[in-house]
């Protein structure tokens, strides 16, 4: 497989903007994990299922037909989700309603176990700056690059708002922290950054350093 460096972190510590910046600079594909779990949560929620169903959601996830389709632009290059053929909108996949059942539709073990060939096989076809929650510890545990974003919950609260989007970022965190399979954690070896009061391009600075050395 091509290197893959992971960015996990908690909810809106930055992990997308700083995550595209290494994936543009390098020259590798950006991949966020987290619009792989919603995608697949939008689908469930237009198919009309109580995605407290466990059972039930995970029959339909094993139905879906989901596939990745790598997006070049001058100097970025992207992996798209496809399910059954659609692509959600961005604004699809930020929604309120797709917010609120992310967390609990990712806390099935079997939804994970089913999504984890599907990110692994973009590492045989691409290198990868890969962010998610659980992608140095399950994912890619192998990986030499590992780094982790954090920043204090009012900072991020502030930045969720600021962004105009109605998510409930501690809730939302205590589900990825809390649940059993693949929990939200810091992978041992991984490198932890606070972000509280760092910006972005501080951030980015920070891990190509780190990169480089
Ligand atoms: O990164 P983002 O906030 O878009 O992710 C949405 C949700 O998807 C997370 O809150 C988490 O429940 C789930 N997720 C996950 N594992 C990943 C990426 C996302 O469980 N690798």
């Amino acid at each position: 497989p091509y290197p893959v460096i992971t960015i996990d972190g908690t909810t809106a510590s930055g992990k997308s903007t700083v995550a595209k910046e290494i994936a543009k600079v390098l020259g590798f594909t950006y991949f966020n994990t987290g619009a792989l779990y919603r995608s697949v949560t939008w689908k469930i929620l237009a198919l009309g299922y109580d995605v407290h169903d466990e059972e039930k959601v995970v029959e339909a996830c094993r139905r879906l037909n989901l596939r990745c389709v790598i997006q070049k632009e001058d100097s970025f290059s992207q992996a798209s989700i496809l399910v059954d053929d659609q692509q959600p909108t961005e604004k699809e996949l930020r929604s309120s309603e797709v917010n609120e059942a992310v967390s609990i539709v990712a806390s099935y073990r079997k939804v994970r176990e089913w999504l984890l060939p599907f990110q692994r096989e973009l590492a045989y076809k691409e290198p990868l700056v890969v962010e998610g929650r659980d992608i140095g510890t399950v994912v890619f545990p192998e990986s030499p690059y590992k780094f982790f974003l954090d920043a204090n919950l009012e900072e991020r609260e502030k930045r969720r708002e600021e962004q105009g989007e109605r998510d409930n970022v501690a809730q939302r965190d205590r589900l990825d922290i809390s649940r059993s399979s693949a929990p939200l954690l810091c992978p041992a070896d991984a490198v932890k950054l606070d972000t509280t009061k760092l910006s972005a391009q501080k951030v980015v600075e920070k891990i190509l350093d780190i990169l480089w050395k």
